[in-house]
């Protein structure tokens, strides 16, 4: 008793919240559906009655204003949880599963069950979309989760961890802050999962920690999002989809349009039209909308700010590092060279660049990381579907910026650099769960399996190839015909055995 009382004082606050959860979770208590939608509405509680303190933290942390904040954070996630809540019935059940001639009399299904322990890591650009939401699946599925929001976000970091716990059970769910040593830490634990949100280079630490158990992860990554505008195109509809998906939140949004694609005998007005938009959008002067963001820290914008380096300025480009503010921009003329194309850019900066052909752009993409999301703006349905079979990207929208998000029915995440395993609705369920084959036989009909027993002969191995190879759709009354057929054969083949 004293070495256990010495061990648990020896461990680190990581390791007991880590020990905590697992302990929550191997009481049995999160499994029952009535406990997981009794969590989901106290979450759902929290989002409606924090609001305020939500609100105010990112005004802090991102200068989003009281109304940007349900649009871009917790009307998405109430959706999701309201979502949750109502399928969760429907998502735990028994899944059926298609039958060969050899296990026509069993029950053959898939149960979902919970994997244990998920490690939930946050990035700071969304910080409640992209932690909160992937709790939302943890806790549908069953899982404890150990929750480490980004400690970017100061203070959205502080009110997860102040209030989340008032709310939801802070045993199963523990909120851990703290900087990259935390998080370190908080890697050497063993984990059923893990699901991590932000940079590729940092995507490969968590990758490399989680191999050490042989744990899953899940990786929501970035990269350049492409954008393409074909000539044939509603340009001015086009640019201010455009300038709304780059701009908001300053441009440090995951599926961002990173870069332009276009022929350059449009590129003026799309200068035009984006410029346009901006002045819409943000006034005059964006430094004082209540609407337009703020570089997340000093850090940051020098990164975004050294970018433009090298490349020519056609809209923006005003800045004050005091504020950590930087105008909408873009710029015109890029060089695939250029600095601003060696990296994500996640900051408000829109490079243009030339091609001069469909064939172009898609090798352009293609020569490149495959993207978190491709952007497509044309009218001609013939291209979309061009580009979408002659590129891969984690998704592709035509027509609009980062709408594909707000879908609950399309998988969200990356394909290769930009990330692996998806999100949102069901998918973050199917994520979070392990899909148990299961297959439940009786003890009759032994004769069936006289042709997979020793001695082989060639003679069984025609049946087998009948039972195995045969593909059967049949109705309930063509299942008990063909049991009626199976369990003749099945006589017959064990009175020969015998004979
Ligand atoms: P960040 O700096 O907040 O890091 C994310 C998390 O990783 C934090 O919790 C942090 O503690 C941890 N971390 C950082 N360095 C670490 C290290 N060396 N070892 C262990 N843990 C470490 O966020 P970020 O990476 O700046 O986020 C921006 C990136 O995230 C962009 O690339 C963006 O595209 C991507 N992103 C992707 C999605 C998506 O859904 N695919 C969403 C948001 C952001």
């Amino acid at each position: 008793m004293l070495q256990q009382i010495f061990c648990v004082c020896r461990m680190s606050r990581e390791q007991k919240a880590v020990e905590r959860a697992r302990k929550a979770f191997s009481t049995g208590r999160s499994k029952p559906l009535e406990y997981r939608i009794a969590q989901l509405k106290n979450l759902q509680r929290f989002v409606t009655e924090r609001q305020k303190e939500i609100a105010d933290a990112l005004q802090k942390d991102l200068h989003k204003s009281e109304f940007c904040t349900p649009l871009h954070e917790t009307l998405g996630l109430e959706g999701e949880i309201n979502l949750a809540v109502s399928k969760l019935a429907e998502w735990a059940a028994p899944r059926p599963a298609t039958k060969n001639l050899l296990t026509l009399s069993d029950q053959v299904y898939i149960q979902p069950e919970p994997l244990g322990v998920v490690l939930i890591i946050g990035a700071w650009n969304y910080p409640w979309a992209v932690t909160i939401q992937p709790l939302v699946g943890a806790i549908a599925a069953g899982n404890a989760a150990v929750i480490k929001p980004s400690e970017v976000c100061v203070h959205t970091s502080k009110v997860m961890e102040d209030l989340l716990p008032l709310y939801i059970d802070k045993e199963m769910y523990p909120v851990v802050v703290g900087g990259v040593p935390e998080t370190q830490e908080l890697l050497k634990q063993r984990f059923d999962h893990i699901f991590y949100t932000g940079n590729c280079a940092v995507g490969k630490v968590i990758m490399e920690a989680a191999a050490k158990h042989l744990t899953p992860v899940t990786l929501e990554l970035g990269g350049k999002s492409p954008c393409y505008i074909d000539k044939n195109c509603d340009l001015a509809v086009a640019c201010r989809r455009i300038a709304w998906g780059k701009y908001t939140n300053c441009g440090q949004t995951c599926i961002a349009p990173d870069y332009i694609l276009c022929d350059p005998s449009i590129q003026d007005r799309v200068v035009k039209e984006i410029r346009k938009s901006v002045k819409d959008f943000y006034t005059e002067n964006p430094k004082n909308c209540p609407d337009y963001g703020r570089i997340i820290n000093q850090r940051h914008f020098k990164r975004v700010m050294a970018l433009i380096e090298g490349s020519t300025v056609a809209v923006g480009g005003e800045n004050d590092e005091s504020q950590c503010y930087i105008a909408p921009t873009v710029l015109r003329d890029v060089k695939p060279q250029a600095k601003v194309m060696q990296e994500e850019i996640f900051g408000p900066l829109l490079p243009i660049l030339s091609v001069s052909s469909v064939e172009e752009a898609i090798k352009f993409i293609n020569e490149r990381e495959k993207p978190l999301a491709l952007y497509i703006f044309t009218q001609d349905n013939k291209l979309i579907q061009r580009m979408i079979a002659e590129t891969s990207s984690g998704g592709v929208l035509a027509n609009d910026c980062l709408v594909h998000f707000s879908v609950s029915s399309l998988p969200f995440g990356g394909v290769g650099n930009s990330g692996m395993g998806s999100y949102h609705g069901k998918f973050s369920f199917d994520q979070l769960s392990h899909l148990r084959g299961c297959l439940i036989k009786q003890l009759k009909m032994e004769g069936m399996n006289q042709v997979r027993y020793p001695p082989h002969t060639a003679k069984k191995i025609g049946w087998a190839r009948f039972f195995i190879l045969r593909q059967v759709e049949l109705s309930k009354l063509g299942i008990v015909a063909l049991l009626g057929v199976l369990a003749v054969v099945a006589a017959v083949m064990l009175q020969r055995y015998f004979d």
